[in-house]
């Protein structure tokens, strides 16, 4: 068995008719960092609105607040209420937005911020983790049609027992997305502090290129591979809506990466996408307990499994580091035999192109093989080569398969597509 989990999403209804011309725009915590920032923000968008748009903002928390607010409820308590943690971070969003409104509202447009709740994003009741269940735009629409910019905060929602709750970190590109796609806007752009999507980390590979555009599936699969730029669930949010996403800087002008159903000529030239890599995932090997047990334990306790293995001597999965306290407790409470490694990194190669080109599997271990690495633990999917290595031969690994895959050449960039 060998299975890489993505969360499913649900349908997204809309109480109007979607109007032609919005434009969703979202910007994260950098582009919103200080108020000369959120100003900028406010001009990028009071031209959108000048240029004949129905404008919505969502906003990202400025800088590191959220992280701030959540190191401040440790300090108050060792396992802070879930409830109580969601009022409390759900804050740092109403401030960049009540802030960009304000700084709207001088530049001669009329804004109105709203909080998820005002804005109609409507979950299931998980604290922290919540999912979108429904979205009624009735409010943003009425707002858009008085001719207001609309900014919503991102990351949160109301649950379908009326509590205020949050959508897992970098849970602003879902909002976003969901409400592009309730309003019918076709297009999400995402404004962050990169210029789009790079064919590695340029700080491990310099030559990196910037990708003009991946499939959905991609996307997919370099998110969930550590490519940090996206939530993984915004990203299916996107593909299962088909909302056309445009990762772009928020500090330069030009394109930047889109996000976008698969393109024959996106995969002529350039069939692999990029080399991602996560140094945040802690491995489990598990004996002793039945698959169905153990995965329905794991789920039940808000673990986000990503990798499963289940040969004869047992189950290997790996789940992110944050989630090792819930996972040791389920692990525990199963009374099974487990142990747990994070020394190991996980390099991925994804590419829509090799689906139908052999020889990728046979190239990646030759690769890694002359650097001396052997890899733990290899998945596969038909659009992504996984294989977890020691932490200190990731950055390598990375490296020279980026050279092995001619990601540095400037057909790499898909530029054409
Ligand atoms: N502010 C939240 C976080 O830091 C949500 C987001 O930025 O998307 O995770
Ligand atoms: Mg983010």
């Amino acid at each position: 068995m060998n299975v890489t989990e993505f969360e499913s999403v649900p349908a997204v209804s809309s109480d109007e008719a979607p109007r032609v011309g919005t434009v969703v725009m979202k910007f994260g915590g950098t582009s919103v960092a200080g108020p000369e920032r959120l100003k900028n923000v406010a001009r990028r968008l009071v031209a959108a609105r000048e240029e004949g748009n129905r404008v919505v903002g969502v906003l990202s928390a400025m800088g590191d607040s959220t992280d701030d607010l959540i190191a401040l409820a440790h300090e108050v308590s060792a396992a802070p209420h879930p409830r109580e943690l969601d009022m409390l971070i759900s804050v740092g969003e109403r401030i960049s937005c009540s802030l960009a409104a304000m700084a709207i509202n001088d530049l001669g447009q009329e804004a109105i911020s709203l909080t998820g709740s005002q804005a109609g994003i409507v979950t299931d009741t998980t604290h922290t983790k919540a999912k979108i269940v429904e979205v009624r735009a009735r409010r943003i629409h009425e707002a858009l049609d008085d001719g207001k910019i609309v900014l919503v905060a991102g990351f949160q929602g109301v649950s379908t027992a009326f509590e205020v709750t949050t959508l897992g970190r970098g849970g602003s590109d879902t909002t976003a997305v969901a409400l592009a796609a309730a309003l019918g806007a076709g297009i999400c752009e995402i404004y962050t502090d990169v210029e789009g999507v790079f064919t590695a980390d340029p700080r491990i590979v310099p030559q990196a290129r910037k990708l003009h555009a991946v499939t959905y599936d991609e996307m997919l699969e370099m998110a969930a591979g550590g490519a940090r730029v996206l939530q993984l669930r915004s990203v299916e949010f996107a593909r299962n809506h088909g909302v056309r996403l445009h990762v772009r800087s928020t500090f330069a002008d030009g394109p930047g990466t889109w996000i976008t159903e698969e393109d024959e000529r996106m995969l002529e030239k350039a069939m692999i996408s990029g080399v991602t890599h996560t140094t945040e995932e802690t491995v489990y090997r598990v004996g002793g307990v039945a698959a169905a047990t153990l995965f329905a334990e794991l789920a039940a306790a808000q673990v986000n499994v990503d990798t499963i293995l289940q040969s004869g001597d047992g189950i290997v999965f790996s789940a992110p580091v944050g989630d090792r306290a819930a996972a040791e407790g389920v692990l525990g409470r199963l009374g099974v035999d487990w142990s747990a490694r994070d020394d190991l990194g996980k390099v991925s190669l994804v590419g829509a192109g090799m689906r139908s080109h052999p020889g990728i599997a046979a190239k990646t271990f030759a690769t890694l093989e002359r650097l001396g690495i052997e890899p733990e633990i290899v998945t596969t999917s038909p659009i992504k080569i996984a294989c977890y290595v020691g932490l200190d031969d990731v950055e390598r690994a990375v490296a020279a398969l980026h050279d092995a895959f001619e990601l540095d050449r400037p057909e790499a960039e898909r530029a054409h597509a």
